[in-house]
C-alpha cells in the first residue's frame, strides 16, 4: 500500500505514515562513538544487486566522465557516483489503487504520499564523507544532485525537492556508507513554505532579496565563519542547535540548478572545509544537513547544517520553541579557527 500523508487536525503540520520503513536495515550499533559496520554494505561496490537499479550513474570511460543508468536488470559496476531509488521509500511515484481508504473530511485530512525517494551514494569508498572527501569527488556529487533535482522538478506532481544528509546514528542515519538522500514531495513543507512567504513579502516591499541582505550583514558580523569566491558560511543569528551553520552562495540564485562550474567547485570546497572543520572541532559529531531551494526569483537557496549535540526534550517538542546553550557568536569563533586550518591543510594536498 502507498504511504499516507496526514495533516494534523488543525495545524499546518504533515506526517508521512510509512510503516514499511521500520524494516530498513542499519549498520550502526551502540552510541555514535562506537559505530560498527555491517558485514555487507548494500552501498559498497560489488553489492549493487542489493539495491534497486540505479536511476543515475557517473563513471569514467576513456578518461572522460560519462553518465548512464541501470537497465534490463543489470547493475553497472565501476561507478564513481550512484543514485538509486530508496528500497524503503517514504514517497513513491506509483499511484495506489487503494486510495479509497484515505480519509478526507474537514478534520481528518490525508492524501497519498506521491513523490520520489532516492539515495545518492557519494563515493565507492565507504568512508568518503564530505568532511574528508576529495574536492573532485564532491564536485561529482553536486553535479549528480543537480541532474536528479532537474528531473524531479520537472514532474507535475512534485511541489518540492528536498536534499538532505544524515550523519551518524544519533542523527538518524541507518547506514554508515557516505550517502545523501533526495525526497520529492507533493506539498511544500512547512518551513520552506514559511521562508517562501516571508522572503516574497520582503522582496515585494524592499525590491531586493532578504537573504542577499542577510549575507551582506553576516559577512561583517561576529557570526561570520568562512568564505571563498562563491560561498559564505556563518552561524545564524537565531541558531536553534549548538554550532549550527548555514552555507550560502554569494550570488543571488534560487536553486543549485543555477550554479556555474566555478561555483560548483566553490561549493564542494565549502562543504569539505566546513564539515571537515566540524569533524576536527567536535570529533566527528552526528549532524543533519538540508538544502533549501525554491525556484522563484525572490528566493536564495542555501544549506543548513545542524550538529546533533543536544536532545530536544519536552519544552522543544511541545512548543516548537528552542533552547540553545551555545551562542552563535561563540560557535562562529571556534568554527572559524578549524575551518581555516582545514582550508590550509586542503591547499597543501592540491
Ligand atoms: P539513512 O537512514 O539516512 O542512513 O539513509 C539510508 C537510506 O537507505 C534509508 O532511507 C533506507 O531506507 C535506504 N536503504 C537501506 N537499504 C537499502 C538498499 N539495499 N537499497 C536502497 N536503499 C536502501
Ligand atoms: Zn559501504
Ligand atoms: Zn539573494
Amino acid at each position: 500500500m502507498a504511504n499516507e500523508l496526514r495533516k494534523d487536525y488543525i495545524l499546518d503540520r504533515w506526517v508521512v505514515v510509512a510503516s514499511h520503513r521500520r524494516r530498513r536495515p542499519t549498520d550502526f550499533m551502540g552510541s555514535w562513538r562506537e559505530e560498527k559496520k555491517a558485514a555487507v554494505c548494500p552501498f559498497c561496490p560489488g553489492n549493487e544487486h542489493l539495491t534497486p537499479p540505479a536511476s543515475l550513474i557517473y563513471f569514467m570511460e576513456d578518461c572522460e566522465l560519462k553518465k548512464d543508468y541501470d537497465r534490463n536488470g543489470d547493475r553497472r559496476k565501476n561507478w564513481i557516483v550512484r543514485c538509486i531509488p530508496n528500497l524503503y521509500p517514504a514517497f513513491s511515484p506509483q499511484v495506489s489503487k487503494a486510495t479509497s481508504n484515505l480519509q478526507t473530511n474537514s478534520i481528518l485530512v490525508s492524501k497519498e504520499a506521491l513523490g520520489h525517494h532516492e539515495v545518492l551514494i557519494e563515493s565507492p569508498n565507504h568512508d568518503e564523507h564530505p568532511s574528508v572527501a576529495r574536492i573532485a569527488q564532491l564536485t561529482h556529487v553536486i553535479n549528480a544532485l543537480k541532474d536528479r533535482v532537474l528531473f524531479f522538478m520537472s514532474r507535475e506532481y512534485v511541489k518540492y525537492v528536498s536534499i538532505f544528509r544524515n550523519h551518524g546514528a544519533n542523527a538518524g542515519a541507518s547506514l554508515s556508507h557516505a550517502h545523501s538522500q533526495i525526497i520529492a514531495t507533493p506539498i511544500l513543507p512547512k518551513i520552506i513554505e514559511e521562508e517562501n512567504i516571508e522572503s516574497k513579502k520582503y522582496y515585494a516591499k524592499n525590491k531586493h532579496c532578504v537573504f542577499c541582505r542577510i549575507i551582506e550583514m553576516e559577512t561583517k558580523s561576529e557570526r561570520f565563519i568562512w568564505g571563498n569566491n562563491g560561498f559564505i558560511v556563518f552561524a545564524p543569528w537565531a541558531s536553534i542547535n549548538p554550532f549550527e551553520f548555514w552555507i550560502f552562495p554569494k550570488r543571488h540564485q534560487s536553486s543549485i540548478l543555477e550554479l556555474t562550474e566555478d561555483e560548483t567547485r566553490d561549493l564542494a570546497e565549502a562543504l569539505r572545509v566546513s564539515l571537515g572543520g566540524l569533524r576536527v572541532l567536535l570529533g566527528d559529531p552526528p549532524y543533519n544537513l538540508g538544502f533549501h531551494m525554491i525556484p522563484e526569483k525572490h528566493y536564495h537557496w542555501h544549506i543548513e547544517v545542524y550538529p546533533k549535540l543536544a536532545i530536544w526534550a519536552g519544552f522543544e517538542k511541545s512548543t516548537g520553541m528552542y533552547i540553545n546553550t551555545v551562542p552563535p557568536e561563540e560557535a562562529a569563533r571556534d568554527l572559524s579557527v578549524v575551518f581555516e586550518m582545514e582550508k590550509k591543510a586542503l591547499s597543501r594536498t592540491v
